[in-house]
Order: structure tokens, then sequence, then C-alpha cells
């Protein structure tokens, strides 16, 4: 078969989303299944509903389209804050956007009534992270205009922590949410459908929490995709971290000194490479590069060691064992190397 590839069980993804989803559901809480770290993938999307998730998210308008044209049914949630230029067709092809500025809810109001229809809006509360989100003293007059306007309807409120800066998720932050919900809700007179808690890094706090406040979702993409929670990135119990393995094959396999010989400039990234002599070694290059995937975020199922990566060539150090020219290597990928190798073209997509 081609390489590279990356090997999809679609049967481990679905596993883990039930294991997820019933974790959660135990606590109240429902799952939007996030799929931008595989692009938005029709078959990956079409598993995950099978599974029983209701709702599909991605930062991606284009990915949602393309899960929908492939007729699968579910609610469909943008989760990167829309695009002022993009506002028509997030309402063509999102039923629910997370929000933090009231000048695109206007724009998503105002062409969701002249489509017909009520686009779903959840204010983003910037909790620490320090990515989007509306200060909490502006959340509550957002969510009020937003009761006011004609074409979109007041879904809820949400945040995002552990992504740009890193920050926990605890049960304080947690509880501060729940109050802000709380307080929308005497203000207004409303009932908040959802109030979404976060992503797979609030998998620690959903485990340990005895009280979980208001909130009845999470958004988790990499523990579902990788059964990995995201603060250390441990495994989770009872679910594969092997759903998708990324195959390269061997181009090269020589007995070559390891250090270079030479004057030593900048390599081709521009960095100055570091290398230490190990004598000489079975040195092994794989038809796979920065192109393919993100290689510092890749783990060979063989023993042998990455010594790094050009655009289109991955150097292996075999020490005293050679591999045959035309023999496939196996990895585990994080995520990073997911997000690229989905998002790569030279990289064939097997579903298992
Ligand atoms: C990416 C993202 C998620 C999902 O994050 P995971 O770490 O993959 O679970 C949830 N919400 C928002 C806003 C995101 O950008």
């Amino acid at each position: 078969m081609a390489t590279p590839r990356l090997e999809i069980h679609l049967d481990r993804i679905t596993h883990n989303a039930r294991q997820l989803a019933a974790l959660c559901a135990s606590k109240g809480i429902g799952i939007a299944a996030v799929t931008k770290g595989v692009c938005g993938s029709p078959e990956i999307g079409a598993a995950l509903v099978q599974s029983g998730v209701q709702v599909l998210a991605d930062s991606r308008l284009a990915n949602l389209r393309r899960m929908r044209e492939a007729g699968i049914a579910a609610q469909y949630m943008l989760t990167r804050s829309p695009k002022l230029s993009e506002v028509e067709q997030v309402v063509q092809f999102a039923d629910v956007s997370l929000n933090t500025e009231m000048q695109v809810v206007r724009q998503l109001a105002r062409h969701a009534a002249r489509q017909g229809k009520v686009h779903g809006v959840i204010w983003m509360v910037e909790l620490g992270d320090l990515r989007e989100g509306l200060p909490k003293r502006a959340v509550a007059d957002a969510a009020g205009e937003t009761l006011s306007l004609p074409g979109v309807e007041l879904a809820g409120i949400g945040t995002n922590l552990g992504c740009f800066s890193g920050i926990k998720p605890t049960q304080g932050k947690m509880l501060e949410l729940s109050e802000i919900a709380v307080s929308i809700q005497e203000r207004f007179g409303v009932k908040l459908k959802v109030v979404s808690g976060g992503n797979s890094a609030n998998y620690e706090w959903l485990v340990s929490t005895s009280n979980v406040g208001l909130i009845n979702q999470l958004r988790i993409g990499e523990a579902i995709l990788l059964g990995r929670e995201t603060l250390y990135r441990r495994p989770i119990p009872e679910l594969y971290t092997d759903a998708f393995t990324l195959v390269a094959e061997v181009i090269e396999c020589q007995l070559k000194p390891s250090a270079p010989d030479g004057e030593v400039a900048l390599d081709a990234f521009g960095h100055v490479p570091h290398v230490e002599d190990r004598g000489w070694r079975w040195r092994v290059i794989l038809a796979l590069g920065e192109q393919d995937t993100a290689t510092s975020a890749i783990r060979p199922r063989i023993e042998a060691e990455i010594l790094g990566a050009t655009s289109d060539h991955l150097v292996l150090d075999m020490a005293d064992r050679s591999l045959a020219v035309g023999a496939e290597v196996a990895f585990d990928v994080r995520y990073e190397a997911l997000l690229r190798a989905m998002t790569s073209p030279y990289v064939l997509k097997v579903h298992l």
C-alpha cells in the first residue's frame, strides 16, 4: 500500500467517544465532538455520530461544510469566533457558533433572519487563558443584546482554558463560569441551554468534581481521537491511544559516521545542528518529512531514534540494527502530528 499513510481505526475512535460520553453523562454533561484535529473527516464524523454524539464541532467552516455535505446528521458548532467576512456562510453551515464580538453577532443575526434561520450564539468568557473570550463584566450585556436580536438565539455561554496559556480548568474556574450563567439567567429570566465548560483539558476536573454547577457541555477533540487528557498528556483509562498509526517507508539504510564532516553552517530550517559523535551507526532515511507531519510529535514503534527531519526526509539512528529498503516503519502520533498528517495532501488516509 502507498506511503506515507495514516491508518485510522474508526472503531477505536467510536469506543473512545462512547466511553467519554458515558463518563460525562454520569455528571449530567453532554459532549460536542471536536473534529478539527482530523480536518473534519466525514468518515470520522460519521463514526462519532454513530457512537451517539449529537454535536459536531470544528474551528473551520470548511470542515463543518464538508461533514454536512456528506449528509452526516448532527448539530454543527463552529468553535473559532466567526470571521466578519464569512458570517453569511457561518449561518448557512453552522447551527451554533462560539462568539466574542457583538458586531459579528449582529451580522450573524441579520443573515440568519434573511435566510429564515435562528442561529445559536454561545458567548465565550475569558477566564484566564487569554485566547478568545469577553471580559466577565461584559458578558451579561452581550447576552442581553443577543436576546433582543431576531435571527439569533442566546444558546448559552462557554469558556476555553488549557489552550493558549495552559491555564488549568479548576473547580474554581468552572464555578466562576457557572455563577456567570446563574446571574444571566436571573437578570433576564431565561434558561441557558448550554454552559460549555471546556475541552480535553477538563478531564481531570470532570473525574474529580462532585459539583459541576450549571456546566452541561464539554467540547472534546483530542481525548476522543488520541485517548489522552491534555494538561499532562496522560492516557485516559480504558481508552485507545493508538487509533491512528502513521506509516512511512525506508528509502535508504547505510552504515555512516554519526558526526557530520565539514564546516558547520545553518541546516534546512535555519538552525545550527548539534550532533553527538557516537561512532559508526546504521542510519535510515524514511520518505517522510515536515510536509507530511510534525516530525517532532511522532514516535517510532520500533527501537530507533529520530535524529531529525527536513521537508521530505526523516533520519533515524538505528544503532547496530539495519532495516531493509522498502520496509515500513509505524509511528504513534501526537496531536500536532495528527493535525499535520490529516492536512497534508501527501499522506494517504486509510480507514480500518
Ligand atoms: C480545539 C478546541 C476544542 C477542543 O480541544 P481538544 O483539546 O481537542 O479537546 C474545544 N473548544 C475550542 C474553542 C477549541 O478551539
